[in-house]
């Protein structure tokens, strides 16, 4: 099955750029695809796309099967249930605990106290940082501040999990940690995820899928790819 259909897709800006041409693409369910390319090649407004941030000029865009495109904007909360997003700059609550700041993504969509108690540990559980529940953000390393940004990310159990550059901001050692938190969320909840990266040991290692952008063009997607 899969989880994304993405059918002859365009994208251009206001400013006459055109950031994605004809773009066809299914990403299964429980897939684990990087997407690489050059600077400006449009690996982000891919990503943008998926999450409704940009909506194609062209096409079709399926995710969980909800069309995404033709989404009413008060509709777009069911697909934002959906998934979650990470970034390179974690853009945690600085004021906020760690336990807060993953807490904070079910209490906006109303969960109980006791059920948010519950998925919260658990996400912090899975991404090795239950320990450090009472910590303000300032006093992570970089990486566990990701950590962080990740929990939050699946803590309502979405079923894509986006990532854009997770590990630009991190040294090597601490992008392979977060690398294997990512890997274990694929393997053991079976989320799909679609991470953007420059780092070619990440992909070279991992051995997963690949698409490779160009200039707005597919123009590789290899089972277990190499950069
Ligand atoms: P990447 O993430 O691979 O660096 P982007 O998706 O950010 O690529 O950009 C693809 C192209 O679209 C680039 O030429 C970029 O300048 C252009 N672009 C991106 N966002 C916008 C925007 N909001 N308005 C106009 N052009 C944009």
């Amino acid at each position: 099955m899969d989880l994304v259909r993405i059918k002859n897709v365009e994208k251009k800006y206001k400013n006459g750029v055109t950031a994605i041409y004809d773009l066809n693409l299914a990403i299964e369910k429980g897939a684990f695809v990087f997407v690489i390319g050059g600077s400006g090649s449009g690996k982000s407004t891919l990503i943008k796309m998926l999450y409704r941030e940009e909506k194609p000029t062209k096409g079709q865009i399926i995710v969980g099967g909800l069309d995404v495109a033709k989404l009413r904007n008060k509709k777009v909360y069911k697909l934002r249930r959906k998934l979650g997003i990470v970034f390179q700059d974690y853009r945690l609550l600085p004021k906020q605990t760690v336990y807060e700041n993953v807490a904070f993504a079910l209490e906006v969509i109303g969960a109980k106290k006791d059920e948010i108690r519950v998925k919260v540990l658990k996400a912090l559980e899975d991404v090795g940082l239950k320990h450090k529940l009472h910590e303000y953000p300032d006093h992570l390393s970089g990486g566990e501040q990701q950590r962080v940004a990740i929990a939050r990310a699946i803590v309502n159990d979405p079923k894509l999990l986006l990532c854009d550059e997770p590990t630009g901001n991190l040294d090597p050692e601490m992008s392979m940690e977060i690398m294997k938190v990512l890997e274990d969320i694929n393997e053991k909840r079976g989320t799909t995820i679609i991470m953007v990266t420059h780092d070619k040991d990440i992909v070279n290692k991992m051995k997963k899928q690949v698409i490779t952008l160009k200039e707005g063009r597919l123009v590789n997607f290899k089972k277990k790819g190499t950069y």
